[in-house]
């Protein structure tokens, strides 16, 4: 596989394509699907934009994606922005590809309504893995979608797994409050933070603390390295559950690539203990759940919007404001139109 700029670019115009004659046939989906298992970059390219375009040709996607999916590990990578992710992403995808894995990434942007090319333009570092077929970049951006990262990022996993990727590293590029959300798609999630970065009492204010499988201490070459990890250390300990998994705190340099074997070794740990205690079913039928529910969700919005005559939610709202009804029987008769 193959991505990279002109890949992506190319392919958001196919999948329109793609698009129309699929509502026509079915099978073209069919075949797709079929391309993207072979490691078709194009076709996982294509099935990929069909995601975030909300093709009508989705459901036929989601069905003939379900049984080939389920073998690829998720990893989360997530932390503050500068922190190193972009650069780490990039070391890790190098560990990865050197111990054999065919590699996703999905670079999602929530904070973005654009996608393609573009975001992975100034990103120098993964361009050494843009000629690699072993390799499947991906840039995604979520803002503007109805149930925006919630719904549109499974989705995308779900293509890179049917194709077959062994490891896929899912990392947020804008800011935000995606992190938690991205946590909620991994099997693993690592959080990155780094010295002067004021990241020690901060990181613990946004929560990331919770989402951690591997806490990365990145630019360990900076001065205030070892005081970071003793920070964290300090609060994971505080925090600590009587589980069975303690998040290990790895030190790592990631623009030479120093300290990720460990990382690497971290993943594979935290992977072994998910086997074995069942946690990653557990994981991974937490993320199925929100995934129905979002769907769920989302199909009643558009319903609503539909629903025309008694029960619409425009004059039910007029009623609610001219004191005729209550919001709450106003919602009754709502979801008793549908
Ligand atoms: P992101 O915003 O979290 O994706 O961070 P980037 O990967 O773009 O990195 C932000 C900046 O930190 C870039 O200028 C990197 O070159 C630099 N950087 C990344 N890793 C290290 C590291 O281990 N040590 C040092 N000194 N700089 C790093």
């Amino acid at each position: 596989m193959t991505s990279g700029p002109a890949v992506t670019e190319e392919s958001g115009a196919d999948s329109r394509t793609v698009g129309r004659r699929t509502a026509r046939g079915q099978r073209s989906v069919e075949e797709l699907v079929q391309r993207a298992q072979a490691g078709e970059p194009r076709a996982v390219a294509r099935l990929i934009s069909m995601v975030e375009d909300a093709s009508p040709a989705l459901r036929e996607v989601a069905e003939r994606l379900a049984p080939h999916t389920g073998h690829a590990q998720i990893i989360g990578i997530t932390g503050s922005p500068g922190v190193g992710k972009s650069t780490s992403t990039a070391a890790l995808v190098t560990a990865l590809r050197q111990a054999g894995k065919r590699v996703g990434v999905l670079a999602v942007d929530p904070s973005s309504p654009f996608s393609g090319g573009a975001l992975f333009g100034d990103r120098v570092r993964m361009q050494d893995h843009a000629t690699d077929p072993e390799v499947y970049i991906r840039s995604m951006a979520t803002r503007g979608h109805l149930g925006g990262l919630a719904w549109a990022t499974p989705q995308a996993l779900r293509v890179l797994d049917a194709a077959r990727c062994d490891v896929i590293v899912i990392e947020t590029v804008g800011v935000g409050q995606s992190e938690v959300d991205v946590a909620g798609l991994a099997d693993t999630t690592l959080v990155l933070l780094a010295p002067g970065m004021g990241d020690g009492i901060q990181a613990a204010k946004a929560g990331i603390l919770e989402i951690g499988d591997v806490y990365v201490v990145n630019k360990a070459d900076r001065d205030g390295a070892d005081q970071v990890v003793r920070d964290l250390r300090s609060v994971l300990n505080l925090g600590a559950k009587d589980g069975v998994w303690r998040p290990p705190i790895v030190k790592t340099v990631a623009q030479t690539g120093q300290g990720v074997d460990d990382v690497v070794e971290a993943i594979e740990k935290h992977r072994a203990q998910l086997d074995e205690t069942g946690e990653l079913t557990a994981r991974r039928e937490r993320r199925a759940r929100r995934e129905i529910e979002v769907i769920a969700v989302t199909t009643l919005r558009e319903r609503f919007g539909d629903l025309g005559g008694h029960a619409d939610l425009e004059s039910l709202a007029a009623e609610v404001v001219a004191g005729r009804t209550d919001p709450y029987s106003a919602a009754d008769r709502l979801l008793a139109a549908l």
